[in-house]
């Protein structure tokens, strides 16, 4: 089976709002093995929700739309579908009593329009609304399937989940379900993963694979058709070995979670303990670190030492290294070592973190914005220092370096016993 998505509304044409509804629907029907081939949005013009109506039902078996089933006349979506299908409305008896009831109990007049919300396209079910008051419908109508459902995603998400979906399901014979799986890379670019795995790409029918860059990791989705998870899974697991076999030195985790909750579950595992300090990213290291239940196990603390002044006297970082002629300066391999040297010292966690950078825009011609230095201070081994240059805006580079030093601190842990 094959859907196609109308969100309804002017406003989201405009830009007011985004078009979350698509994005649920689109998961749950990647769930239910339906695919969705379009996705449109239109405003609330009836000559234009006909057409792409019309358009929807000549291409998909399935049309769902969102939107435009509240009282008001620019609420248009019910009675476009009844005029494209040579239908009436009809009311839904329970749906109607809800709504006078709601005003009643408040002693208020129910404005005659709100009646409009009890009804749905006649021959169709009314789907109910259990958090707001605008029925849905669901239709078959010359072969193809119709669903409406309400805009607020509060309403559309139960209603479609509890009403619409198992309506659509006893509508699907037998077509199997999808299953992804989600591999986790970080301290690899896209474009570098995608030719490691090129052949893996081109050659791809079953399953299918996919990468999405984030701010510093990389994802890449596999996904099949199968009766179940464990098929799925025996189908999926050559092409996945392979990819581990190739980048597993980035495959942060095989499942879809974060790199800093990868690592606090690694260090936690491992019984580690870490501390950072931070300079261009301003905390952020540490933000990322604790935003991940269950850190406290793992994360000491950390010194955001931004000024040099607070590099020397906080985290002991010679003067020499900072200011004078000659001096390679806050953003340096020798000031970065110097700072998780200090803070291992201060801290005496079994590993020290320090960034420093220029995150921009402000920078010099030797110091470019994105030059960002990482380093990596454990007890009894040496200092391990990056250099890296990083692209993006304040926001971006602060970010990926901060991701960085994460996955230098993954790479790490891991070989701990
Ligand atoms: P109501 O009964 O509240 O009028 P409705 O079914 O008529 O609901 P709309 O009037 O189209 O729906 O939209 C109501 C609100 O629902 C919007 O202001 C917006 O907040 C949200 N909404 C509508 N469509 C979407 C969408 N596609 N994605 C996310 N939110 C949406």
């Amino acid at each position: 089976m094959n859907a196609e998505l109308i969100a309804v509304g002017t406003e989201l044409l405009m830009g007011q709002i985004v078009n979350t509804n698509a994005r649920h629907l689109s998961r749950r029907f990647a769930e239910m093995g339906v695919n969705v081939y379009w996705q449109t949005v239109v405003g609330d013009n009836p000559g234009r929700l006909s057409d792409a109506i019309r358009l929807a039902a000549g291409r998909a078996d399935l049309v769902v739309l969102t939107g435009g089933l509240g009282p008001t006349t620019d609420d248009i979506t019910r009675d476009v579908l009844a005029h494209v299908t040579g239908r009436k409305l009809a009311t839904d008896r329970a749906a109607l009593e809800k709504i006078r009831r709601f005003y009643e109990e408040r002693r208020m007049p129910m404005p005659e329009s709100n009646a409009r919300q009890a009804q749905y396209v006649e021959g169709g079910e009314p789907l109910p609304n259990d958090t707001g008051m605008a029925v849905g419908t669901a239709l078959e109508h010359e072969g193809k399937l119709y669903v409406l459902l309400p805009g607020p995603p509060r309403e559309m998400e139960p209603m479609f989940d509890r009403y619409a979906r198992p309506w659509i399901e006893r509508r699907l014979n037998g077509e199997l379900p999808i299953f992804s799986r989600m591999l986790k890379f970080a301290g690899i670019g896209e474009s570098s993963l995608e030719a490691a795995l090129e052949d893996l790409f081109r050659g791809q029918t079953d399953p299918t694979l996919a990468l999405y860059a984030g701010d510093g990791t990389v994802t890449l989705r596999a996904t099949t058709r199968a009766a179940d998870r464990a098929e799925a899974d025996r189908r999926m697991e050559p092409v996945v070995a392979e990819i581990r076999r190739r980048a597993g030195a980035h495959l942060f985790a095989e499942e879809d979670v974060g790199l800093e909750e990868a690592v606090v579950r690694l260090l936690a595992e491992k019984k580690l303990t870490l501390s950072v300090a931070e300079s261009c990213t301003g905390g952020l290291l540490g933000q990322l670190v604790t935003s991940v239940p269950g850190s406290s196990a793992v994360f000491y603390g950390g010194v955001i030492a931004y000024s040099n002044e607070w590099k020397t006297k906080g985290l002991g970082v010679p003067q020499e290294l900072l200011d004078g002629p000659g001096a390679p300066g806050a953003v340096s391999a020798e000031t970065a070592e110097a700072m998780a040297a200090g803070l291992l010292r201060l801290t005496g966690t079994d590993a020290a973190v320090a960034i420093t950078g220029v995150a921009g825009p402000a920078h010099s011609e030797a110091k470019p914005v994105g030059l960002v230095y990482a380093a990596l201070a454990a007890r009894g081994e040496p200092v391990r220092t990056d250099r890296l240059n990083l692209t993006g805006g304040r926001d971006g580079i602060r970010l990926r370096a901060a991701r960085h030093a994460l996955y230098r601190l993954w790479q790490w842990a891991k070989e701990k016993p």
